[in-house]
């Protein structure tokens, strides 16, 4: 019997056998996620629907030292739920139930399956939503946003993911259920729940989570700021924050990104642009007022070409559609992508879009930068087609280039989308060998077995070594075949 056979017989003696997925086509779809990279098949792929089931899949799966996998909607973007060793896939699409919205303490008690708006869509009639607002809001799920500690536009003022988790329910690699973290504050011993928030899936499998809710702002104002020139728009962003004004948002887009987005989305923004803000702010009325009024003289004294603030609710909307359609949007440009995630200083942004824009030239890759500005979070967007030989060797050096420089400028590796495969090696550059044991030891204390999400997040080991996933390939599809 194959260790595969062997795993699905032991899932088929202790879950219910229409949640065990096990034929090709079914396996395919869990075979990759957001990032164009790395592939890798399961052996096998469950879909739980309760806690009990999730703990019973485990202990099976950890008793042969098979890899588990949690995955929640797939939409990471550095490989983390990709099982490039194989193992089991435990999708947590069934878990998506909004147990309980307390709109007196600002709660949700959520499974981790739900997605990101559909809450925020069920807190709205009390007033509140869920702040973290990843692009991918429509698609990913609280879980993997948990998981991987997702940012997002409005992050900027808001904080990340961490700051609006009260408490998680996790099934450890062991296969035993811990509650971490608390409804109250200041709960007394280890501030585990610190540690499991942003653990992509290596420490436990999120199956609950308590979170925070946070009321809907009195006002809001959102302005397209319209540049001719790259440094006046990076200069407004450091700008205005000096000037004490923290935004909800602050977003930019850069050149030909521009002209993509506007040809899909059609948001308004000025397809011949050399770059475009987008800067929201919120609060009591008055202080909204007089901080649209401090903006807008920022923007002039930079020598903003166009300067528009949305009327009403629906150009607003139209404005957002166009910054978080913005990756699909860029497929117009070639079918694939890979999107980087550096941080540096603000005031660094000029001379780190400068940077991107020769690095593209010199490997000879088109890249789109689309990016959360006030956070100084890059996103360079290499955008390239996979067929032609060479490109992916191209692209991971332009790439690798831009977040040395990152780091050099005194910024790190990743904002937002997290460690997974892709940058799991690129660890070194900010930690040294005596931080990263520490990581890997307390990695141990969580997972005994070393099979939860094994690989992912720190640098390969030597029981790591023998990988068998594909950096790039294409399957190839049979003349013929019904797609
Ligand atoms: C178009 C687009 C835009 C994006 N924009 C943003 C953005 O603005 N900000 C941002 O932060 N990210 C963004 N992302 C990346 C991605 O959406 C986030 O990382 C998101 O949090 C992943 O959620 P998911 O449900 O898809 O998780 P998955 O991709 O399924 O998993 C991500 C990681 O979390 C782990 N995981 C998932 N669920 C659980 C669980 N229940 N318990 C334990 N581990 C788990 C997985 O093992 C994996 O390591 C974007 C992606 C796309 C495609």
């Amino acid at each position: 019997m194959t260790v595969r056979d062997g795993l699905i017989a032991a899932l088929l003696q202790v879950v219910d056998p229409s949640i065990v997925l096990r034929r090709p086509e079914e396996l395919m779809l869990y075979e990759y996620d957001g990032s164009a990279l790395d592939q890798g098949m399961p052996e096998v792929v469950v879909v739980p629907r309760t806690t009990a089931e999730v703990a019973a899949c485990v202990r099976v799966a950890a008793q042969i030292g098979a890899p588990i996998i949690a995955r929640g909607a797939g939409t990471g973007l550095a490989g983390g739920s990709v099982p490039e060793q194989g193992g089991l896939v435990i999708s947590l699409a069934r878990l998506n139930r909004i147990l309980a919205i307390d709109p007196v303490a600002r709660t949700a008690r959520v499974q981790p399956g739900v997605v990101n708006t559909d809450l925020s869509l069920a807190a709205a009639p009390y007033g509140l939503h869920f702040a973290p607002d990843p692009s991918s809001q429509r698609a990913s799920t609280i879980g993997g946003n948990i998981a991987t500690n997702a940012g997002g536009p409005h992050c900027l003022k808001y904080g990340v993911t961490t700051n609006h988790v009260l408490a998680t329910t996790v099934v450890l690699g062991n296969g035993r259920v811990i509650e971490v973290g608390s409804a109250t504050l200041d709960a007394p011993g280890y501030d585990l729940l610190g540690v499991v928030v942003g653990s992509e899936g290596t420490l436990g499998i999120i199956t609950e989570a308590l979170v925070r809710l946070t009321p809907n702002p009195e006002a809001i104002y959102t302005f397209l700021a319209i540049y001719d020139d790259l440094d006046a728009a990076s200069a407004t962003v450091s700008a205005i924050i000096a000037d004490g004004i923290i935004p909800a948002a602050l977003e930019m887009l850069v050149g030909q990104g521009i002209a993509a987005v506007e040809a899909a989305v059609q948001a308004g923004y000025p397809a011949d642009a050399r770059a475009v803000l987008l800067i929201e702010i919120d609060g009591l009325r008055e202080e909204v007022i007089e901080q649209a009024q401090q903006i807008e003289a920022i923007c002039r004294s930079f020598g903003v070409r166009e300067l528009r603030a949305a009327q009403d609710e629906a150009q607003r909307a139209r404005l957002w559609a166009g910054r978080k359609g913005a990756l699909a949007a860029c497929a117009r440009i070639a079918p694939h992508y890979h999107i980087q995630d550096g941080v540096v200083p603000r005031s660094r942004l000029p001379e780190l879009l400068r940077l991107t824009e020769e690095v593209a030239k010199r490997h000879q890759i088109t890249i789109v930068n689309i990016f959360h500005a006030g956070d100084g979070n890059l996103h360079p967007l290499l955008l390239f087609d996979l067929r032609h030989p060479g490109v992916l060797d191209r692209a991971v050096a332009a790439s690798e280039e831009i977040l040395q420089a990152c780091v050099a400028a005194g910024g790190t590796i990743s904002g937002e989308h997290g460690i997974g495969i892709e940058k799991r090696d690129y660890l070194g550059w900010i930690f040294g060998p005596a931080d990263l044991a520490a990581f890997a030891d307390l990695r141990a204390v969580f997972d005994t077995g070393n099979v939860m999400n094994p690989c992912k997040l720190l640098p390969s080991g030597s029981s790591c070594a023998d990988i068998r996933y594909a950096r790039g390939a294409l399957r190839a599809i049979d003349r013929g075949a019904w797609i």
